[in-house]
């Protein structure tokens, strides 16, 4: 072996090859999980890049837009979000959107190269007449040939149902943190409510788009157990997204300290690695992210991107600054 040739596996942590085949596993421990994280930088982003080559093509990066199709007053109190009713955020309540309105606005994402559209209600949980006008969003965006998702809080079984037969293609519904952390950020639901609705989700027959927030107070710990949570589920979500909380005015994080950006890089390296064959979507906080940062995320495994002027209600990189950002790096929409 030429003697300048070193092993990307640190000797001292001989118990890491088993986290690193890129098998997709459903036994994640947080000790490996937090092993992941604390590998020194070079070895964490060669490790998650050769495991995201194992099961992707690493050019390509699928590309979602997402649209809110009620905005506001929201019952909920999730700390981060500027639609909560508990909060002034500036943000005001609309009904829900008609549903030629949305299929005109999915005509357009499709035209500006998007492959999946997300419709993003602000509820607790739908009703059961809004789901009507839901379903027939769905199968109208499904109509154009475009996958479909959509996000409208808590769902039971029957509800998920209604929206596969409608034509579903993917439910967003994100743990948010670790279930230690999840009482410091939201109090009007509980953990286990999220994981009875994904349960309902995947019985329905639905992929399941399913991540977090990082950057919201929670130590490295949170993360660890946010991660370790969403590759523990019995099947791993088909998107995982990893958010970076936008402190938005008028919300309970409005001041948070930011998160440092190669922690961030990390979080996306260790759901790459952990979550192999998912796709790991950069989701909110671009906006306010260098490319320098957003081109790390990609190395990092990241290999989806929300794209439009606007994630439900905060900014987002409009458009043509994507588009120069992954040419710049050599990067394709995914087919
Ligand atoms: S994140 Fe969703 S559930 Fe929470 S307050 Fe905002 S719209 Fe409501």
């Amino acid at each position: 072996m030429d003697d300048r040739t070193h092993s990307p596996v640190p000797a001292a942590n001989p118990g890491l090859a088993h986290s690193l085949t890129g098998v997709v596993r459903h036994d994640w421990t947080r000790p490996e999980i937090a092993a992941l994280f604390d590998l020194p930088f070079p070895d964490l982003i060669f490790h998650a890049q050769r495991v995201h080559r194992l099961h992707f093509d690493p050019h390509e990066v699928q590309i979602s837009t997402l649209l809110s199709i009620k905005t506001g007053g929201c019952p909920e109190d999730c700390a981060y979000c500027p639609q909560s009713a508990h909060y002034e955020a500036g943000v005001k309540a609309d009904k829900l959107m008609e549903v030629d309105a949305a299929v005109a606005q999915a005509r357009a994402a499709k035209a500006a190269g998007a492959s999946r559209f997300c419709m993003g209600a602000a509820w607790r949980a739908p009703k059961d007449r809004d789901l009507d006008a839901v379903c027939a969003m769905v199968a109208g965006v499904r109509a154009l040939g475009l996958e479909t998702c959509a996000t409208l809080g808590m769902l039971n079984a029957p509800q998920a149902a209604r929206l596969k037969h409608a034509g579903l293609d993917y439910y967003n519904h994100n743990l948010d943190t670790s279930p230690e952390f999840y009482g410091e950020i939201i109090s009007t639901r509980i953990y286990q409510d999220r994981l009875d609705t994904l349960d309902h989700v995947r019985a329905a027959g639905i992929h399941v788009c399913c991540g977090g927030i990082v950057g919201m107070g929670e130590a490295r710990h949170d993360r660890v157990g946010m991660i370790a949570t969403l590759a523990s589920l019995p099947a791993h979500p088909e998107s995982v997204p990893i958010n970076l909380l936008v402190r938005v005015e008028g919300t309970p994080l409005a001041r948070e300290a930011a998160l440092d950006p190669l922690e961030f890089v990390r979080t996306v390296a260790v759901a790459r690695i952990a979550m192999p064959a998912s796709v790991v979507r950069l989701s909110a906080g671009r906006e306010d992210m260098s490319e320098e940062t957003q081109a790390l995320c990609f190395l990092a495994g990241a290999n989806s991107i929300f794209y439009g002027p606007k994630l439900l209600t905060t900014p987002n990189p409009d458009q043509g600054r994507d588009m120069a950002l992954m040419d710049k790096l050599g990067l394709v929409p995914m087919r």
